[in-house]
């Protein structure tokens, strides 16, 4: 098997789907994981095109682990990104690892409904949108200050609100407050 070569961060063309796995399956050779032997690489690639790695990082105190798309995500938020179109993880699993629920959620927070893609062992792949990862996703617009002054609401991007689960929550909450 030929190793995955390194592709210079943050190029500014956007990149194909193969090229990027390429770049997650590089970074995965930089996971620190001692305690669980299970390296995982991760890309998250940006709106302008540009992207950013990530590898698992692990602790002796195992509850300080840092997953690999966290790495990848923070290291995006911490340049200015916000905007973003997939995020890319390689792992040697037999099945394509999807990210845990803590990156989920994270995930969400900044990234809304895009795309997540897994490649696993000799190149086995799965394909997600988040939302169907996250369905009813806890969020900004699911607190009580973000209901009623939504319009001045930060989160940056639009797609939170394609979620036909969100509207149909959202109409709820609306027709509730009207029968009051
Ligand atoms: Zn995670």
């Amino acid at each position: 098997m030929t190793q995955p070569q390194p592709v210079e961060p943050s190029a500014t063309a956007a990149l194909s789907d193969e090229a990027l796995v390429a770049a997650a399956q590089a970074a995965r050779r930089h996971a620190y994981a001692p305690y669980s032997q299970f390296s995982v690489g991760a890309v998250v690639q940006t709106r302008s095109g540009r992207f950013y790695t990530g590898c698992n990082i692990e602790n002796a105190s195992f509850g300080l682990t840092v997953c690999a798309e966290r790495v990848a995500l923070f290291k995006a938020l911490s340049e200015g990104e916000r905007a973003f179109r997939a995020v890319i993880i390689a792992t040697e699993a037999a099945t394509p690892t999807p990210p845990c629920g803590a990156c989920r959620q994270i995930l969400w927070e900044f990234c809304g409904d895009i795309r997540v893609i897994s490649v696993g062992w000799q190149g086995a792949t799965a394909e997600w949108p988040l939302g169907a990862l996250l369905p009813a996703a806890f969020d900004a617009l699911s607190l009580p200050a973000r209901q009623s002054a939504e319009a001045s609401a930060p989160p940056p991007r639009t797609q939170r609100r394609k979620r036909s689960g969100r509207r149909v929550r959202e109409s709820a909450a609306a027709s509730g407050r009207a029968a009051r």
